[in-house]
């Protein structure tokens, strides 16, 4: 009798009628022989509608009490499919992430799963339930509730996979599977039937939001096939597996795009030894997560230097960086919200050359100017203005052969 882990997503699971479906899908395979552990995320928007009632409340929530907030959301959502199971006739537990020994460190919101106790889980099993976790939950040695991050819940069952040694991990979502580009912004976007966990990752942390990127770094570690697929219809979905030789042949596999970094720039601060050091260590001592970094020689005694921050921890960032700023002898600080970052992905790229030359071309002939790039092996991403970020996302696509239509 083969363990799957399946998870269904905010709108899989969205009002009650979906939360029936759900059920029905759940009682379907366990008729069919097997253990299931199902992973569900909070209903529709629930942790967004969270969110604002804080911020209604609070400009600085506290941290713990936002996980006991968030972590409500998720409860909710399993104890109905529970009951929405029971009524078919199936055997089914709910559980918090606490409860099934989800362990995490102590940094709320954001907190990494250390060691899941898969014994309660085991036993409910043995039991002949369906065991219902709630997604994007844990809790610390010291008994106090954490969150694992925004999307956590595909992290929540790709580690239960893992721990459980489950045959694989199914991921139920509201699109087919993962696409080329984002289906809501690209209409002629295609499924893609078989993806790399490494470039499902570079997709996953540039913007694609279909799955969450640290699930995807524990499924390659330990290897766990994960298949996405729509919670709507039975159409095969994506599997995210080992690279595979064939692979390489496609040059670009996706494109995505995120608005959600904002650029930071110091003009004119002295070019000596450390100063990159100081200012660095103070954002990372302010624990503000830094994504691109470029620094641009002006004259013979200074130097401008630009990066890239997540919105949300703008504010914070300009406040390390306004004093720093001062203690370095910067001439002065910018700042721009308005920014997007567009990015090709593909394996293939270890292989072919002239990938940043098509990209690059074909933004020119948009007339969208490039304000910073970075590049590893498998990926090239442009910051442009947030403006063109849609425009830029349909054309690169296309210019790459990805859409329907080009082929
Ligand atoms: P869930 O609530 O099931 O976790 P999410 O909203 O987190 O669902 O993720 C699914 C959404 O991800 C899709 O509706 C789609 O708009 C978006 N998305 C972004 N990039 C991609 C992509 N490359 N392939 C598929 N979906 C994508
Ligand atoms: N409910 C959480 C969120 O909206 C976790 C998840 O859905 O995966 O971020
Ligand atoms: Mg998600």
């Amino acid at each position: 009798m083969s363990l799957i882990v399946q998870k269904y997503g905010g709108s899989s699971v969205g009002n009650a009628d979906r939360i029936r479906n759900v059920a029905r899908r759940v009682a379907a395979k366990k008729k069919q022989g097997h253990k299931l552990v199902v992973v569900v995320s909070a209903m529709g928007d629930t942790t967004d509608d969270l969110i604002t009632l804080a911020e209604q409340i609070t400009k600085t929530p506290n941290e713990r009490e936002m996980d006991m907030l968030l972590s409500t959301g998720e409860q909710i959502s399993v104890a109905l499919l529970a009951m929405a199971i029971h009524e078919l006739g199936v055997k089914a537990m709910s559980f918090t992430g606490p409860q099934v020994g989800i362990i995490t460190d102590k940094f709320h919101t954001k907190a990494k799963i250390l060691d899941i106790n898969t014994d309660r889980m085991q036993k409910a099993l043995a039991q002949g339930n369906v065991v219902i976790v709630a997604g994007f939950q844990g809790k610390t040695c010291e008994e106090e509730v954490t969150t694992l991050g925004r999307g956590g819940s595909d992290l929540t069952a790709v580690a239960l996979a893992k721990a459980l040694k489950a045959k694989c991990c199914e991921i139920y979502t509201d699109v087919d599977g993962i696409y080329t580009a984002d289906p809501r912004l690209v209409p002629d976007a295609q499924k893609i039937e078989q993806i790399s966990y490494d470039e499902i990752l570079e997709l996953a942390a540039l913007g694609a939001k279909v799955m969450h990127s640290r699930s995807i770094e524990v499924g390659k570690k330990f290897n766990v096939p994960i298949y996405v697929r729509n919670s709507m219809n039975n159409h095969e979905g994506t599997l995210i597996t080992k690279e595979s030789k064939q692979m390489e042949d496609v040059v670009v596999s996706g494109v995505a795009l995120t608005d959600d970094e904002a650029k930071i720039t110091l003009f004119k601060v002295p070019d000596r030894p450390g100063v990159a050091a100081k200012l660095f260590a103070k954002l990372s001592d302010a624990n503000v997560n830094i994504d691109m970094i470029i620094q641009n020689k002006t004259s013979t005694s200074t130097t401008d230097i630009s990066f890239t921050v997540f919105k949300n921890e703008l504010n914070r960032a300009l406040a390390v960086v306004k004093k720093a700023a001062q203690s370095l002898g910067a001439h002065s600080i910018h700042h721009d919200s308005d920014i997007a970052k567009i990015s090709v992905v593909g394996v293939g790229m270890r292989s072919h050359s002239g990938v940043a030359s098509k990209m690059f071309g074909c933004l020119a002939r948009k007339k969208i100017n490039i304000d910073m790039i970075s590049t590893s092996e498998i990926k090239i991403s442009c910051v442009i203005s947030g403006k063109k970020g849609k425009e830029a996302l349909r054309a690169i696509h296309s210019e790459f052969g990805l859409g329907k239509k080009s082929k």
